[in-house]
């Protein structure tokens, strides 16, 4: 067990309020204790000493008188008697007695250092006169009081110690127990508290009673709750806050746009990784740049300071500043970026910094300066297109009002171009319009405009003639231009252009009418025989109003059921058995009466009317060819001529497949003529077609073969089964000796190829005969029938099916 004063120290260290608690009670209570206890003690000395005087005054009143009269009588013994009897009253303790006139008798003693207290009182005897006999002196002896007090105050003090002590205790224990334990407990769970025990509530170790939850502890310990709840609460924003700014932090890093923040003063602060990206200025090291100086070049800052002043004046005066700048990267790149500059506010709407956000405008620049030139220029050619053409017409001609000066206008058509098209390609054919504007504009002055309208169209202003010949001195000079030959994939391709003109004010004063004009001139000229120049002249207008009449009549044929197919025999040369029918196509219109497929079909081809005409055409000799097997029992082909744009069409494959179903009709009755053109192009897409038609077990021929290139080689690549040698050769077969020679040859290389021939055209005997000695396999001609009308081929087969040989 622990000494004494080790435990009071631990206490004194342990619980220091405690000890504190004690010391001042311990200390007012035994002043209190004092205080009282001599004023207590006091009174009693103050009790004691008034006894010790009223005996004094009680010996004086008893015995003076006997006294008097022993001394008057000088008794002795009795005065003796009587000095004893005082004597021995309680703390009297020495007498003396005085007789006059000088003799004394002392009784008892005065203990040495004694405390005493004397009474003195004459002796008088009381005759008739009064006198003094002697005086007697009292000594009380003050000891037995102090012994008395001494004992008081010991045992005084005794008791107020011990209740002190036995009360203070139990203070202490009480404040102990209610007090200072929890004190302790909060101080323990101060000392201890962190954000890692942010969750665990100050529980004391007493019962949560309301009265408990009223007194100071408790409302100490709530209102340590509260402060660990708020502080709790605000550790979770503070987490969510920081978590935001992290977000935000990371977006603007990560931003696709440049994001540039300057402090009031327009200093950086900060710039993100795509301004790095954007710039190639390092984003730390600008940090206290002026964003408009941030190069190393001075002429280049001076030139953004004038930029840089009005931005900032705009965003301090209406807040925000947006424009296309032409900034420079670190290495003087030249690039355009769309800037936005805003300040950045704070709760009271000052500004604390700015936001300056960029984005790479460089593509869009690139794009819209294109679609600019687009929009103005013909990509190909580079040449103005048909708006910049129709601008600078009207131009020309307000100029031309204004100085009473001529224009001309000349509508340039390439002759034959699409021919090219068809069958060199289309690289082949943009390279000759490439060729051909470079050509035009060579034999053009500076004010002259050369433009493209689209395809192989070209449109030539000249202003400021003087008269209508020297347009002509141009139109020839363009004439000659094209007259050496253009390179084409290494072939030497011939190629001319039909060259219409109109004047300013003569033909017209209006530039979409001289427009017109130059195009009925133009095709004027192609009518002449191409690689001419024409003149506007009023019956033109007449031409070409009848070509648009045409065209608007064509659209309208299907639906008027104005079109009708002919059948023309096709005969084996050597028996003159019928074989097979070619259809032709005729129109019958009204106005225009019976109307030629050479007329109709370049125009229907042109407009892209001959894809629906086609189909008709297609179904109604598939129809054909059935009716005949029902009617008459012949099952003869039927051949069917297919345009190029036709066959390109992207339904033509369907259109067949359906002709064959609808009308139950054998593919292998079926042949589909084409001109060579169409297979010159070479493309895989005409190779795809013809092999697709050739496994559906169509029959494909080459129509026209002479006309065109009559290149051999195709005829090896693609699935032909047939040949149709061209009219032109068969008319002077047996006249001219070369024609004959070349027909010749051409059936007998076809021949080596596996295709058949058949000969067109065929109008005399004498044709018949050369052909059958040649071998010829079939033929077709006026010889042996004129294309016939349905109702008519019909009536033919059943009587007449056998031509005679
Ligand atoms: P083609 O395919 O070479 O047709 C033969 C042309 O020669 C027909 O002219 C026919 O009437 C004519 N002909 C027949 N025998 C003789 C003869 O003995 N002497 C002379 N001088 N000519 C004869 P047509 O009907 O005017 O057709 C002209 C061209 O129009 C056809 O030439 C063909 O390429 C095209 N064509 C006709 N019908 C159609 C069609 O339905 N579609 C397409 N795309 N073209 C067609
Ligand atoms: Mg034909
Ligand atoms: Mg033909």
């Amino acid at each position: 067990m622990p000494k004494l004063p080790t435990r009071f120290q631990r206490f004194r260290t342990g619980s220091p309020l405690s000890f504190r608690l004690l010391a001042w009670i311990l200390l007012f209570s035994s002043a209190f204790t004092l205080i009282a206890s001599a004023i207590q003690i006091y009174s009693d000395y103050r009790k004691d000493l008034s006894q010790i005087d009223s005996r004094m005054q009680v010996v004086e009143s008893g015995y003076a008188s006997s006294l008097a009269r022993s001394l008057w009588a000088l008794d002795q013994k009795l005065l003796q008697t009587q000095m004893e009897g005082i004597l021995s009253l309680p703390d009297i303790v020495h007498l003396r007695l005085g007789i006059e006139p000088d003799s004394e008798l002392v009784m008892g003693e005065i203990p040495r250092g004694a405390d005493t207290r004397s009474h003195k009182f004459d002796l008088i005897h009381q005759g008739d006169e009064k006198l003094k006999l002697g005086e007697l002196t009292v000594t009380a002896n003050l000891d037995r009081v102090y012994e008395d007090l001494k004992l008081k105050v010991g045992i005084i003090m005794a008791t107020q110690f011990l209740k002190t002590f036995f009360v203070s205790i139990l203070i202490i224990w009480i404040f102990q127990h209610f007090v200072t334990r929890h004190l302790t407990t909060m101080a323990n769970y101060a000392k201890d508290f962190s954000l890692a025990n942010l969750s665990t509530p100050l529980t004391l170790d007493r019962p949560d009673t309301p009265s408990h939850r009223n007194d100071e502890i408790g409302r100490v310990t709530e209102a340590f709750n509260q402060m660990r709840e708020r502080l709790s609460n605000d550790m979770i924003r503070q987490e969510r806050d920081a978590a935001e700014i992290h977000k935000f932090s990371k977006a603007i890093e990560q931003s696709p746009s440049s994001v540039v923040i300057c402090d009031r003063q327009w200093r950086v602060e900060f710039a993100n990784h795509k301004f790095t990206q954007l710039t190639g200025y390092d984003g730390k090291a600008i940090v206290g740049r002026n964003p408009g100086a941030l190069s190393d070049n001075d002429l280049e800052n001076r030139e953004n300071r004038h930029l840089w002043q009005s931005i900032r004046l705009q965003v301090q005066r209406v807040g925000v500043w947006q424009g296309e700048v032409n900034s420079s990267r670190r290495n003087g790149e030249r690039f355009w970026e769309q800037l936005i500059v805003t300040p950045i506010k704070d709760g009271a709407g000052n500004a604390t910094g700015y936001l300056i956000l960029g984005e790479d405008i460089s593509i869009r620049k690139r794009y819209e300066q294109q679609l600019l030139r687009q929009a103005n220029y013909d990509i190909l050619t580079g040449l103005p297109n048909r708006m910049l053409a129709l601008d600078r017409l009207k131009l020309a001609l307000a100029q031309a009002r204004r100085e009473s000066s001529m224009v001309g206008v000349m509508f340039l058509d390439l002759d034959n171009f699409k021919h090219i098209n068809d069958t060199l390609g289309h690289d082949a054919g943009d390279n000759l319009l490439i060729e051909a504007a470079r050509r035009i504009s060579s034999c053009l002055r500076g004010t002259s405009t050369v433009a493209r309208l689209g395809g192989d169209e070209f449109l030539v202003i000249l202003p400021g003639l003087t008269g209508p010949e020297s347009s002509s001195q141009v139109a020839e000079r363009i004439l000659n231009t094209f007259g050496p030959a253009y390179s084409l994939n290494g072939q030497e391709v011939f190629i001319s252009t039909s060259i219409g003109i109109a004047i300013y004010p003569t033909d017209s004063d209006n530039s979409g009418t001289l427009l017109q004009h130059a195009d009925a001139a133009m095709y004027q000229a192609k009518h002449q025989g191409k690689s001419s120049y024409a003149h506007f002249t009023r019956e033109m207008s007449e031409v070409s109003h009848e070509r648009l009449q045409m065209e608007s009549r064509m659209r309208r044929a299907l639906e008027l059921q104005e079109l009708e197919l002919y059948f023309q025999p096709i005969v084996d040369t050597a028996t003159g058995n019928l074989q097979a029918a070619e259809a032709l196509l005729r129109w019958n219109n009204p106005v225009m009466g019976m109307v030629l497929p050479d007329r109709f079909i370049p125009l229907a081809e042109e407009t892209g009317l001959i894809i629906p005409i086609g189909e008709w055409v297609i179904e109604q000799a598939c129809r054909a060819a059935t009716d005949w097997k029902e009617t008459t029992g012949l099952d003869i082909g039927i051949s069917v001529n297919v345009s190029p744009r036709q066959f390109r069409d992207p339904g033509f494959t369907n259109a067949v497949m359906q002709a064959l179903s609808n009308n139950n009709l054998a593919p292998e009755r079926l042949e589909l003529e084409i001109t060579e053109r169409l297979l010159l192009d070479n493309s895989s897409e005409t190779a795809e077609i013809l092999k697709a038609m050739d496994r559906a077990g169509i029959r494909l021929s080459v129509d026209d073969f002479g006309t065109g290139y009559s290149a051999l080689s195709y005829l090896k690549s693609y699935p032909f089964d047939t040949l149709k040698i061209d009219k032109t050769f068969i008319q002077d077969v047996t006249k001219a000796p070369e024609d004959g020679a070349l027909v010749r040859a051409i059936i007998s290389m076809a021949h080596s190829l596996g295709l058949t021939i058949i000969a067109e055209g065929v109008e005399t005997e004498q044709q018949t005969h050369f052909l059958k000695q040649e071998g010829c396999d079939f033929a077709q001609g006026y010889f042996y029938s004129h294309p016939l009308p349905e109702k008519e081929f019909t009536e033919w087969l059943k009587s007449n099916n056998r031509i005679p040989t």
